[in-house]
């Protein structure tokens, strides 16, 4: 894909250093999950103006209320959900679509990425910037996530990218696969803070596999 042409972008020196800070520190360990960060250009799913901030570790607006996660929060969740070739998975909050494309990167050709996003100026700067990227193959549905996308469930993997007040819709439980993984920011109390959770469908019913600490996200609406 576009690995080569990234390799000599202007901000390849900057991504470089953030992504061996994560690695030195331990929070990328994955030898795929380092590669899909290093292949999908952060800059090019960002508002021109905030380009230039594209590998300093922040998150960032990118419009109608949506916010691209910092990089060091992708790189938790994709190791926590250990994705893998040829999976089916979902997300919920597309956002820029830059998420997608990194699971696109670790499903690689022979899986599949559908991405839901309620905001439908939001899905349509996504499907561009999925489009201009090299990842037509993911496919934005511009719908409330509340209700997963059941045409395609089950899901191997369900990635929920916006904050989930007191519990996971039932629906994403639902359409998650045998054995799979649903990663979800959840706010139990109101008033606290919410905690990545990473939750496993196993003989039907669902545990939490482990918290994974506080987190900031854009709320499921
Ligand atoms: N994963 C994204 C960032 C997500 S920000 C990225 O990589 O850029 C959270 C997103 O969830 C926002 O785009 C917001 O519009 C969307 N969202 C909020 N509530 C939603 C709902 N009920 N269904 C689908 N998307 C929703």
């Amino acid at each position: 894909m576009a690995s080569d042409k990234n390799a000599a972008s202007p901000f390849s020196i900057q991504r470089e250093q953030l992504l061996g800070a994560f690695i030195h520190a331990g929070l990328l360990r994955t030898p795929a999950i380092i590669r899909a960060m290093r292949e999908v250009a952060r800059e090019n799913f960002l508002p021109p103006s905030m380009r230039p901030h594209a590998w300093e570790d922040n998150a960032l607006p990118v419009g109608h209320g949506a916010t691209l996660s910092a990089p060091h929060m992708y790189a938790m969740m994709l190791e926590a959900a250990e994705l893998k070739e040829g999976q089916r998975c979902l997300e919920i909050g597309t956002g820029s679509g830059y998420g997608a494309a990194l699971m696109a990167k670790l499903v690689d050709k022979k899986g599949s990425v559908y991405s839901v996003e309620l905001v439908e100026e939001l899905a349509d700067f996504a499907k561009r910037n999925l489009a201009e990227n090299g990842f037509g193959n993911v496919r934005v549905i511009c719908v409330d996530g509340k209700a997963g996308y059941p045409p395609f469930s089950p899901y191997a993997r369900i990635l929920i990218t916006a904050e989930c007040a007191a519990a996971v819709p039932a629906a994403l439980f639902e359409q998650l696969a045998e054995g799979g993984f649903l990663l979800a920011p959840v706010r139990e109390h109101a008033g606290g803070v919410a905690i990545l959770k990473l939750y496993q469908k196993s003989a039907g019913r669902i545990s939490l596999l482990s918290d994974l600490g506080p987190v900031l996200f854009v709320p499921l609406r």
